[in-house]
């Protein structure tokens, strides 16, 4: 049978990019149906917009900080509607750098909402168009529970988007997005406080770099609430919100901003009509090469709730077209060692296993930390210290992890996801000469093991 296009892209987000655009080059046919904004969650509501605003909390140290090092400044002030429109129009040339990545790689793009219509059929704009191959790339979208007075709270989505700085927030969660924002508010000037429904936030993370953050913000005055859940949101006659936890306390807030996970972007996608199958969370569940139980049908990215991660996304997303139309060149994707940095103020760095999950896993484990005052603040008043700490195989000698809590956390764990991908053990970090004076040179000078 000739079908209209060799893949059919559902979602022009960071996987679905990836593949259209490679898919193309490889000489297939290809078409990409984006509903809502090119680049997706990361490029509009996600990675980019939140790396800015973080640039812009950041600000408020560094202005802080000054002083010693000789700066006098007035009173520094700072206007939210300038950060959202610089912010906005940033994202808008992304947009057109993404429409141009698409259209010049010759891949077909059709702008609207995609409807399945059959294992080989989609439908967009009220036009039917036919595909061997269709990729479900639609990415996730926040998840809030279902409380009494949800509709009086907001997401990510929602928080680039404020027309003004609440004075106080109530952050809810805490995982990535909520400790990210909870640092943005704070840092930008409201009053913040982060509530937590655990004994400590970051569940998944090594526990002395949970442990340090908690410090490290209590220390600049966000609040931290954990074993803390919200049973109601009510609002108030001034426009405020009243909010009830579950333990009977209330508190009062102008933003309670929900970031609590996301589920998988599914909606009115028609996979009813296809022998497409969901797993027990329901995300998208594909086999190893991702294809799904309908065999003409792929899913990447965070629709199939593996690692909710851009540049996972993409790799998923290269894997996928290499195999499809390049298959000499196909190379699965590899979970191990992925690093990944939250965008906390200090941000965390981290690779590989953590302390719990080497222990896990059976592995005799050396632990090296260091915990020390930045240089760069040793003429100020900062109090703030940067942990470092690596996780070794005690047998073979191999670094299983790296963590780090401090400035530029992600930059440095980037180089180091490297080494440990290589095999490196703790006797090449330990003969690799330091890069004077720097923060990352205490990775290749931690001697003496703290725990066995
Ligand atoms: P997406 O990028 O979400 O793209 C899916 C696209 O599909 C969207 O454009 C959507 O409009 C479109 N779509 C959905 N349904 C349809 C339909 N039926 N028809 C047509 N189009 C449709 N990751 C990092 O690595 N680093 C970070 O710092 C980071 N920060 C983040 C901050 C926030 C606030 C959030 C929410 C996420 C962040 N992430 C980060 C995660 C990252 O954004 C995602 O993992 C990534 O975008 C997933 O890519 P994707 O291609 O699976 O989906
Ligand atoms: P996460 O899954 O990271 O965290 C969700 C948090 O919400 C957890 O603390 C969880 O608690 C809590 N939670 C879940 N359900 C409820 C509930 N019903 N009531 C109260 N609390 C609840 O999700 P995020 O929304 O923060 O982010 C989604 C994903 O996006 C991340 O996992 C990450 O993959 C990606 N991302 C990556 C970033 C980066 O790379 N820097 C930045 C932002 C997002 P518990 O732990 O107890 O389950």
């Amino acid at each position: 049978m000739a079908y209209d296009f060799d893949l059919y892209v559902i979602g022009a987000g960071s996987g679905g990019v990836r593949c259209a655009r490679f898919a193309a080059g490889f000489g297939a046919k290809v078409a990409v149906a984006e509903s809502r904004y090119l680049g997706g969650t990361c490029v509009n509501v996600g990675c980019v917009p939140k790396k800015l605003l973080v640039y812009g909390a950041h600000f408020a140290e560094d202005f802080e900080q000054a002083s010693g090092f000789g700066w006098s400044l007035d009173q520094a002030n700072f206007d939210w509607a300038t950060l959202i429109a610089n912010k906005d129009r940033e994202i808008n040339r992304l947009n057109g750098i993404y429409r141009n990545l698409l259209v010049n790689s010759g891949v077909t793009l059709h702008e609207g909402h995609a409807r399945l219509i059959d294992a080989h059929q989609v439908e967009v704009n009220g036009q039917r168009y036919s595909a061997r191959h269709i990729l479900v790339a639609t990415g996730g979208w926040p998840q809030v529970p279902d409380i009494p007075g949800r509709e009086h709270a907001i997401t990510s989505n929602e928080a680039f988007f404020l027309k003004e700085l609440p004075k106080r927030v109530l952050v809810v969660g805490g995982g990535y997005i909520a400790v990210e924002f909870a640092g943005i508010f704070h840092g930008l000037g409201a009053e913040t406080q982060l509530l937590y429904r655990g004994d400590l936030f970051l569940r998944g993370f090594d526990g002395a770099v949970r442990k340090h953050l908690q410090e490290e913000l209590t220390k600049r005055g966000l609040g931290l609430q954990f074993n803390a859940d919200i049973e109601r949101i009510d609002k108030q006659a001034d426009g405020s919100l009243e909010v009830t936890l579950k333990d009977g306390r209330k508190l009062a807030t102008d933003c309670v901003f929900y970031a609590t996970g996301r589920r998988p972007m599914l909606d009115n996608l028609g996979l009813e009509n296809t022998a497409v199958k969901l797993d027990s969370r329901g995300f998208i569940e594909v086999d190893e090469q991702y294809q799904s139980s309908e065999p003409s049908i792929l899913a990447i990215g965070d629709v199939i709730g593996r690692v909710q991660l851009t540049p996972v996304a993409l790799a998923e997303g290269m894997a996928v077209a290499r195999r499809l139309f390049k298959p000499e060149q196909y190379r699965p994707v590899d979970y191990r060692m992925i690093p990944t940095a939250v965008f906390s103020l200090p941000n965390i760095g981290t690779v590989g296993l953590t302390e719990e999950q080497a222990r896990e896993a059976g592995h005799s484990v050396q632990i090296f930390e260091s915990r020390f005052r930045p240089m760069k603040l040793t003429l100020t008043e900062c109090q703030e210290r940067t942990l470092m700490k690596l996780v070794v195989d005690a047998d073979s000698d191999k670094v299983l992890g790296c963590h780090m809590v401090g400035p530029d956390a992600g930059e440095i764990v980037q180089g180091l996801a490297i080494a440990l991908k290589a095999g490196a053990t703790k006797r090449d970090f330990d003969e690799t000469i330091g890069v004077h004076p720097t923060a990352a040179e205490e990775f290749v000078t931690l001697r003496t093991p703290v725990a066995g």
